[in-house]
C-alpha cells in the first residue's frame, strides 16, 4: 500500500513518528493509501530546510521566479489527466470536477507568473529638495500554509504560488484526508527548477498546525478550513506576532426573486447545491424563494431534479456527483438530514437510503431537499458541507436580504433577478464578502481577491490577486537624499518638507 511521508529539501522523507493516518478511496471505503503523521524532527528540518534556502530565493530577480511559474503551469498541464484522477480517488469528486480544481489553481499561477509587475513598487522623484522618495515590496522569510480536504489542489495553489513568486520558503501541511495531489504538486515545482527546500510538504494533523503556530522562524500562517479551526488558528497565530490570514466555514444563500427566469435558477441551484456532493465552501446550501408563489414554482420544478440526480462512483464520467470524503463525514451529514426531520422541516427528497450495487461500501449520500426550513432550525444554522439543500421562504425582499445578512456566515451569496434595480441594491446591502448575479458560485478569478465576512474569515487580506501579493510581502519605504556633500544643517525640528 502507499505510504505518503514528507517532502523536505527536495526530497521525498519517510517520517519517524511510526503514526499514520488513512487515506480513503471514498467511493470503495477501502484504505487505499497511509500517510505519516510529522513529529517534531521533520517539522524542524522543513522550517531549517525553508529557513536555509530563503535568502538565495529572495534574492532570485522576479522575472527568473516567474519563470519557474511559467514552468509549473506547463508541468501541471502536461500531467493534468493525471492529477485529475489521483484527486478524484482519494476526494472524491467527480473527474470533470477534479479537472475543474485544478485548474482554478492552475488560474493563480498565471496571476504569480506576472509577479514583476506585481511587486512593483511607488517611486516619487523630488518629494523634497534633492529627495526621493520610494517603495518596495520584500518577502517575509518562512511562510506556511494549511488547507483543507475539499480543495486539494486548487487551495495549496493558491497559496504557494504568490507566496513563492514573492520571494518567500514555504511549508505547506496539506489536509491528511487527501495528501497526493499537494504532494505531487511539490516535486512539479521542483522539476520546474525550484531550489530545493524552498517548498516544503509536512503531513499530520493538529501536533503539526501547533508547531508551525508556535516557531518564531513562521512569519505568517494561510489557512483554509472551518470556522472553528480558523479562529484557533488566527487567534493563536496573532498572539505569537504572525501575520495570519484564516478562512472558515460557509452558508451560501440563494435569493430567487419572482421575476427571475425559474429555469436558469434551478440549473444553478442543482449544480452549485449538489455539485462535488456539496463540499464546497461556495455550495449553495440554502435558497430563498421570494414569495409563496415563487416558493411552489420553484420547489416544482426543483424536486423532480434532485430526484434524478445520478450518483456514483467518482471515475463514472456520468455521473453528477460522487462520494463524500470519508464514512464519518457522511454519517455527520446524514445526522443533520435526521435532525432536520425532527426540528419539523419537510423532507422532500430523502437520499440517505441510497446503496450503489458494487459499491455498498463507498461514502454515498443521495441528493436531499428539504422546503419549509426556518432561521431557527440546526440545518439552517450549521453548515452541513454535504448534498444537502435547505429551502427558506421568504415572504419579501427585505426578509430574503436580511437571511444572509445576520447568518453568522458570509462567505458567498447569490441572487436571481430580471430587474437591475434589485440587483444592484442586494449588492450594495448584503453583509456578504463574496457576491452572485444570476451567478450561483461567485468565486473571483485569481486576480481580485477571495475572502467572505464576519465568521468566514479571520484576519485583514484575502487570498489571491492583489491582496495574496500584500500577505505574503511587507512594503518598505526609503527616503534618499543624493547627492551627498549638500550640507542642509542640523534641525532638531521632525523633518518636514517646507
Ligand atoms: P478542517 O478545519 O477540519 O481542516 C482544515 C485543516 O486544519 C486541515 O489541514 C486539518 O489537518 C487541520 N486541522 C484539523 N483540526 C485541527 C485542530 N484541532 N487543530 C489544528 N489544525 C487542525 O476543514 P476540512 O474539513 O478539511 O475542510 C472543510 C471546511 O473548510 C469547511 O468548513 C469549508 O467551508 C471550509 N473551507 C473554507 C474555504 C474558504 O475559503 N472560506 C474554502 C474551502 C473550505
Amino acid at each position: 500500500m502507499k505510504t505518503y511521508g514528507h517532502f523536505i529539501g527536495g526530497k521525498a522523507v519517510a517520517g519517524s513518528s511510526g503514526q499514520f493516518g488513512d487515506v480513503f478511496n471514498p467511493s470503495t471505503g477501502e484504505i487505499q493509501a497511509k500517510v505519516a503523521y510529522t513529529t517534531r524532527v521533520e517539522l524542524d528540518a522543513a522550517i531549517a530546510n525553508a529557513a536555509a534556502a530563503f535568502p538565495a530565493w529572495a534574492a532570485v530577480n522576479p522575472q527568473r521566479r516567474a519563470r519557474v511559474m511559467f514552468k509549473f503551469k506547463e508541468l501541471i498541464e502536461r500531467d493534468m489527466d493525471k492529477l485529475a484522477e489521483l484527486l478524484s480517488m482519494e476526494h472524491g469528486k467527480v473527474l470533470i470536477d477534479a479537472k475543474g480544481d485544478i485548474q482554478r489553481g492552475l488560474e493563480l499561477i498565471e496571476f504569480a507568473c506576472g509577479i514583476p509587475h506585481l511587486l512593483k513598487g511607488d517611486f516619487t522623484e523630488g518629494a523634497g529638495p534633492n529627495i526621493d522618495l520610494y517603495s518596495m515590496r520584500q518577502p517575509l522569510g518562512v511562510v506556511a500554509g494549511i488547507t483543507p480536504f475539499n480543495f486539494p489542489a486548487m487551495i495549496p495553489m493558491w497559496m504557494i504560488g504568490t507566496a513563492i513568486a514573492c520571494g518567500n520558503a514555504f511549508i505547506l501541511k496539506p489536509s491528511e484526508k487527501d495528501p497526493g495531489v499537494p504532494m505531487a504538486l511539490a516535486e512539479l515545482l521542483l522539476e520546474a527548477g525550484l531550489p530545493p527546500g524552498v517548498l516544503n510538504v509536512v503531513n499530520g494533523d493538529k501536533l503539526a498546525v501547533d508547531t508551525l503556530l508556535e516557531s518564531p522562524d513562521i512569519k505568517a500562517v494561510s489557512f483554509v478550513g472551518s470556522t472553528a479551526i480558523a479562529e484557533y488558528v488566527y487567534a493563536r497565530g496573532a498572539a505569537n506576532g504572525k501575520r495570519v490570514q484564516a478562512m472558515g466555514g460557509a452558508k451560501n444563500h440563494m435569493i430567487i426573486m419572482p421575476d427571475a427566469d425559474l429555469d436558469q435558477a434551478v440549473d444553478a441551484l442543482v449544480g452549485a447545491g449538489y455539485g462535488a456532493a456539496g463540499e464546497r465552501c461556495m455550495a449553495i446550501s440554502v435558497a430563498v424563494p421570494v414569495g409563496e408563489k415563487t416558493a411552489d414554482a420553484l420547489i416544482a420544478k426543483l424536486k423532480p431534479r434532485v430526484e434524478a440526480l445520478r450518483i456514483g462512483q467518482s471515475l463514472d464520467t456520468s455521473v453528477d456527483f460522487g462520494p463524500l470524503v470519508t464514512g464519518v463525514h457522511r454519517d455527520k451529514v446524514k445526522s443533520y438530514v435526521d435532525k432536520g426531520v425532527s426540528e419539523g422541516a419537510s423532507l422532500l427528497v430523502d437520499g440517505r437510503n441510497l446503496k450503489l450495487q458494487g459499491y455498498e461500501n463507498g461514502f454515498f449520500l443521495g441528493g436531499c431537499l428539504f422546503d419549509h426550513v426556518t432561521p431557527d432550525m440546526t440545518i439552517y444554522k450549521d453548515e452541513i458541507f454535504g448534498p444537502v439543500l435547505s429551502v427558506v421562504r421568504a415572504p419579501d425582499f427585505e426578509t430574503a436580504l436580511s437571511l444572509p445578512s445576520k447568518h453568522e456566515y458570509g462567505n458567498g451569496v447569490a441572487i436571481f433577478t430580471r430587474d437591475g434595480d434589485t440587483a444592484r441594491e442586494f449588492v450594495s446591502r448584503v453583509d456578504v464578502g463574496m457576491v452572485g448575479v444570476n451567478f450561483p458560485i461567485p468565486v473571483p478569478l485569481a486576480y481580485y481577491t477571495f475572502g467572505g465576512w464576519k465568521r468566514s474569515a479571520f484576519g485583514d487580506l484575502n487570498q489571491l490577486g492583489p491582496d495574496s501579493v500584500r500577505f505574503y510581502t511587507r512594503t518598505k519605504t526609503v527616503t534618499a537624499r543624493w547627492p551627498t556633500g549638500i550640507r542642509a544643517g542640523a534641525d532638531f525640528s521632525i523633518p518636514t518638507m517646507k
